[in-house]
Formats: C-alpha cells, structure tokens, sequence
C-alpha cells in the first residue's frame, strides 16, 4: 500500500516546517500553497517555479489525489447542472451547478460525506448509507472545479455555495470547516462567508461546538416538521436529537453568532402539510430570528411520499405570512435531472430508466 501521506492534509504551518526541513527557503511554503489551493495543480510537475529535484523529493514523499470530473448533465429546461466526481479509492460523490434567471447568480450545491448514514425518509442519498466522509481537500476540490466549470458553462464565477450535497456535513465538521476556510481565504476562492450556507438536521452536540467557533457563514436547519412525533417518522435521527434539545442549541447558535437562522421544510402531502403543522413551524422558529424556506418535494421513482398540491402550499404560506414570518417558496430545480439537492445518489442503471435520461446531452467524460 502507498504509505504517502496526501499533501492537501497538511496545515500551511505543517508544510512550512516540512520544507524547513529540507533546507527551503520561507517563501516557499506559500508558492506551494498556491500551486495546490489557488491553482489547484493535479500534478507536482505543474508546479512550473519549483526545482525538479525539489518536485522529486515532494513526489516521494506525498501523493495529491485529486478529485476529476467523471460526468455530466445538464437540464434542457432550467439548465441546472449535475456533475459526478470521481475521489480517491473510486468513489462517486456529487455537486450541482444552479444558474440563477440570466445567470447573474450561480449556486454551487457541494457534497461532505460519500452517501450519508441518517437514513431521512425523503431522501434518496440517506438510502445509500455512509461509504465515508470526505477529505477536506475532496470537499474544496468539487467545489474549486465547479468554480472552473461555472465560468465556462455561465461566464462567471460561483457567486453562491450551498453545503446541501450528499451527506450531512456536522457529522463531518472538523474536514468541512477546514474546507470552508480555504474557501474563504484569499488563497483559494475567496469567497464570501455571507454567501456560503450550510445546511444541516441540527446534530445538537455538533451544533454546540459550531457555535463556539462563531462561524460566518449561513446556517440552514432542514427542519420538515416542528412536531417530535413527526419528524422522529420521517427523520430518525430526531430521536437522539429532540427539537427541544434543538431548540436549545439554537437559540444558543444565536447567541454565539446573532446569525438569523433559516429553516427548510419540505412540503410533503398529508404528513406535515396542515394548519397544525404549519401552527408549530410558527411556534418553533418564533425562539429566534428566523427565515423559512418552504421547499417543493422532489419525487423520486422509489418514494413513498407526495408532494403537497398548490393548494395546500397556498394555505400554509399564507397562515406564516399572517403571522409576519418570512417566508419563501422554492420550487426545486433541476429535478428533471435528480439534480436538486437531496436527491442527490448514485445512479444505478435501473434509475438511470427510471429518471429516463433520452433528451438529455450524452454523458462528457472529456471535459478536463
Ligand atoms: N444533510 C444535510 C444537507 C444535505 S440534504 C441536511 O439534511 O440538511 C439538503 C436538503 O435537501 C435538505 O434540506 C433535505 O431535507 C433536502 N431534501 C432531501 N431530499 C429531498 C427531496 N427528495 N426533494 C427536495 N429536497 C430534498
Ligand atoms: Fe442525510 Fe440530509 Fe439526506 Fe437526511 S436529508 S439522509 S441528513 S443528506
């Protein structure tokens, strides 16, 4: 087995004491920073202003894996578009390019575990279970080549990122804060913490520790139901995870951050779709200040749930409205794709029949 450590895993100190070592001068560290964050080399041969012998030393000693493109597809009507990452030992794992109307806004979706082990109901990546989590490198790599792929399918860089992939991303915190700070930072993408959200069920101890590091970026809650009996039905991990321990860790949130907190609830036909719902999702988000993003069901070929009709929606949005909630409808996008966020799964060939892919451009595996 290759006993090379990856160098992305290390910390700027860690490659700085590395090259020290090996007699280096101190700019040095940050070139090479450069060359893998900014840059985003995929070979050490790249790094064009290193000496050979100094790139035949870091070969033996490191390996890059980096993370390729494997397929894509792209939806004829909203022109979301779906990519298939292919990550170190093989594993697919997937990332969304959403453009808004005239493609003044682009929204990346990216991933932070290999399937997701919570199993929520509605979910087509929660059947596939946890193959693992991502590197933080892995999670920056699919976003940096979305990055890269936004500019030349829309003109312009990401201007959004949304943590709402495959996988929930507190069961993975240390790789996806470590990911999101290179994001961040000037050495990678630079992006704004106001335009990065994570979204997550609310992993109470994880959601504690967050809190701590005051993070800057956004925070979303999938929530889909303010009642506990409800949401243990539909989302298991409620049952360690109570909404009166989330409730807590929240306002908590809050206090450590003064970030209004956003709450996702997925509109599902007969389960959490009545006044009565609608009555606790009031309650619930009035402990702090808040935003509810009311989210359309994508059906998928294997699910068991409906979507509500427009009627239904109608009533619900205008019960929060009346209560001078903010809310906003989503009508999710490329869902002709399986594209949207939490629909996200590895196809297998029977689905790929299933979603009936015919009208859509073949599959590119020579984008890179
Ligand atoms: N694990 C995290 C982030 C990934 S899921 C979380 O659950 O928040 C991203 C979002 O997609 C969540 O709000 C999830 O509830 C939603 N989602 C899951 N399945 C969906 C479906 N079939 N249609 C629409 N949204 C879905
Ligand atoms: Fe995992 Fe989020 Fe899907 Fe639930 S909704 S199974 S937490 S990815």
């Amino acid at each position: 087995m290759d006993e090379r450590q990856n160098i992305k895993e290390l910390t700027y100190e860690k490659l700085s004491e590395y090259l020290a070592s090996l007699g280096e001068p101190q700019f040095r560290a940050k070139q090479i920073w450069q060359w893998l964050w900014q840059k985003n080399v995929t070979d050490f041969d790249q790094m064009t202003n290193l000496s050979k012998k100094l790139r035949h030393r870091i070969k033996e000693d490191f390996v890059l894996n980096p993370v390729t493109i494997h397929s894509y597809q792209q939806s004829p009507t909203d022109k979301t578009i779906k990519y298939t990452f292919e990550i170190n030992g093989g594993h697919l794992i997937e990332g969304v390019l959403i453009p808004s109307h005239s493609s003044e806004r682009v929204t990346a979706c990216i991933s932070t575990q290999v399937g997701c082990p919570l199993g929520c109901k509605f979910c087509a990546t929660g059947t596939m279970g946890l193959k693992r989590n991502l590197l933080a490198h892995e999670i920056y790599d699919h976003l940096w080549l979305l990055n890269e792929e936004s500019k030349k399918h829309f003109g312009r860089k990401l201007t959004n990122v949304v943590v709402m992939g495959m996988g929930e991303p507190l069961l993975n915190l240390d790789n996806v804060l470590r990911a999101l700070d290179i994001v961040m930072s000037p050495e990678g993408l630079a992006m704004s913490p106001q335009r990065i959200t994570l979204s997550t069920v609310g992993i109470v101890k994880e959601l504690y520790r967050l809190a701590d590091l005051k993070p800057r970026f956004n925070l979303a809650v999938s929530l889909h139901s303010a009642i506990d009996e409800v949401r243990s039905q539909i989302m298991p991990v409620n049952n360690s995870n109570p909404l009166p321990e989330l409730v807590k860790a929240l306002r908590y949130f809050y206090h450590q951050t003064g970030k209004r907190i956003t709450f996702e609830y997925l509109m599902l036909s007969g389960v959490n779709d009545s006044i009565k719902d609608a009555k606790a999702l009031a309650e619930f988000t009035r402990n702090f200040p808040s935003k509810i993003n009311l989210i359309e069901y994508n059906e998928t070929p294997q699910s068991v749930f409906r979507k509500s009709t427009p009627d239904r929606v109608r009533e619900f949005v205008n019960y929060l409205e009346n209560r001078n909630l903010v809310v906003t409808l989503r009508r999710s996008k490329g869902s002709d794709i399986a594209a949207a966020c939490g629909q996200l799964v590895k196809m297998t060939d029977r689905n790929k029949q299933l979603f009936n892919f015919d009208t859509l451009k073949p599959k590119n595996k020579n984008l890179h």
